[in-house]
């Protein structure tokens, strides 16, 4: 029967935590705390050379470098890197004094090791963790860790960046209310871009692309230009909201590109008008904004049920208020409302085009007075005609956008500490899986 060979402790401590990696050798560990800590030694191969003249120096005494390292079952780990210091004997040289290159371990004035960057960005990209609880992980603080994985997405950017392009065909631009605070970057608003393409081939999710600041012409002309020709060429469709802004850049920019306004968009946009119509006729019809026992405003939730999910009870509660001849501009651009839905829901999509259409020309032409919400909304949906009927042609739909935008928000949330933009930025696309590890 073999003995079990008897190794060395310090191989063994050095096997355990890979400690090849980092170019050291532990000579001591101890626990303080809930930190483990572990004394090393650099591993060198000749004095170090001065990093003013390059001539090699002469051993003077040696300095403890202390970095954290990626934690150890459970407890974060701290290393205490003993490096060698020498003198700079060459005449003329400025410097006098310089420790041993540890550049391998830790990027000069680091406070974590190199390999701790691929930890954080795994944690949180991969493991969707908090900044918080890698923070704890670590033994670190938050905005250490925030700082990690800022500078390890850049540099993941930097090298991975292009390729994130290629294929995409369908993109979705969005808008997205970041920071509820005054004078916050770009008015507080981001343009969210995603990538539709794998949504409209049914064949996947959408992609976050890329997070920019303020929700003009401009934030969205600015990223398309930045970006290569082929790109700008193989886009065919873009889905967007209701906003000028990004019609006018997407035409501008992308000419031969189908843009399409969609649904989630026009739906939100005819149920604003909805409310908006209600709070007019209830002022002038009870002189005060709603308040509990007000008709309308006891109907307010019931008026954007789908026709199709109302009880039977809710059904008499419309009835009995619309029987009332003073809610009539209410029950128009309800049904006006409702018959929208209806043409998105409908499943035969020719049908559906043909519905949306015959909604948007009534809307257009005829209208009696006293409809002034219906009427604006008539107008903004036969100017972007084209593009709220390509949806039926190309099912290219911000509904996924939408629901990144959800994602976004609880980022937002649950991470107040946000100092700028550029960390906002970097962070979704880590929590959006827009990076590949
Ligand atoms: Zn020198």
């Amino acid at each position: 029967m073999p003995q079990p060979r008897t190794l060395p402790a310090q191989i063994v401590a050095d096997t355990i935590i890979r400690t090849v990696e980092l170019g050291v050798r532990i000579t001591d560990a101890a626990l303080d705390g809930d930190t483990t800590v572990l004394w090393c030694d650099l591993l060198v191969d000749g004095p170090g050379a001065c990093p003013g003249c390059g001539m090699v120096g002469v051993y003077r005494d040696s300095v403890e470098r202390r970095v954290s390292d990626v934690p150890v079952v459970g407890h974060p780990l701290q290393l205490r890197v003993r490096l060698p210091r020498y003198r700079c004997v060459h005449d003329g040289c400025a410097r006098e004094i310089f420790a041993h290159d540890s550049s391998r371990l830790a990027r000069p004035g680091a406070s974590t090791t190199r390999r701790c960057a691929a930890f954080v960005l795994y944690r949180l990209a991969v493991d969707k963790a908090t900044v918080t609880a890698v923070a704890r992980e670590l033994g670190r603080s938050w905005d250490t860790v925030n700082t990690i994985a800022v500078a390890a997405t850049e540099q993941l950017l930097l090298t991975a960046g292009p390729a994130r392009l290629d294929g995409v065909r369908v993109i979705g631009v969005d808008e997205h209310k970041w920071a509820h605070v005054f004078g916050a970057e770009g008015d507080g608003f981001v343009t969210v871009i995603t990538d539709l393409t794998a949504v409209v081939a049914g064949q996947g999710p959408a992609r976050l692309l890329d997070v920019v600041p303020g929700r003009s012409a401009a934030a969205m002309t600015g990223w398309l230009g930045a970006r290569e020709q082929s790109f700008r060429e193989q886009v065919e469709i873009v889905a967007m909201d209701g906003f000028g802004g990004y019609k006018n850049a997407a035409t501008a920019v992308l000419p031969d590109a189908v843009t399409v306004m969609d649904p989630f968009h026009v739906v939100a946009l005819a149920g604003h008008k909805l409310d908006l119509c209600r709070q007019r006729v209830q002022q002038a019809t009870l002189g005060h904004r709603g308040r509990a026992g007000d008709p309308l405003y006891r109907i307010r939730r019931t008026l954007r049920t789908r026709l199709a999910l109302l009880s039977d009870k809710q059904t008499a509660r419309l009835e009995a208020v619309f029987a009332g001849e003073e809610h009539i501009a209410v029950e128009v651009t309800w049904w006006a409302y409702q018959q929208i839905i209806t043409a998105y829901a409908t499943d035969d999509r020719r049908r559906g085009k043909a519905l949306l259409a015959a909604v948007i020309d009534r809307l257009r032409t005829g209208l009696p007075a006293g409809l002034a919400e219906l009427a604006t909304l008539g107008r903004t949906l036969h100017r972007r005609r084209d593009d709220v009927l390509a949806y039926f042609d190309h099912r290219a739909s911000n509904g996924p956008t939408e629901a990144i935008n959800g994602r976004l928000e609880a980022l937002r949330r649950n991470a107040l500490g946000f100092r700028n933009l550029i960390n906002y930025r970097i962070r979704s696309l880590l929590h959006c899986g827009a990076l590949a590890l």
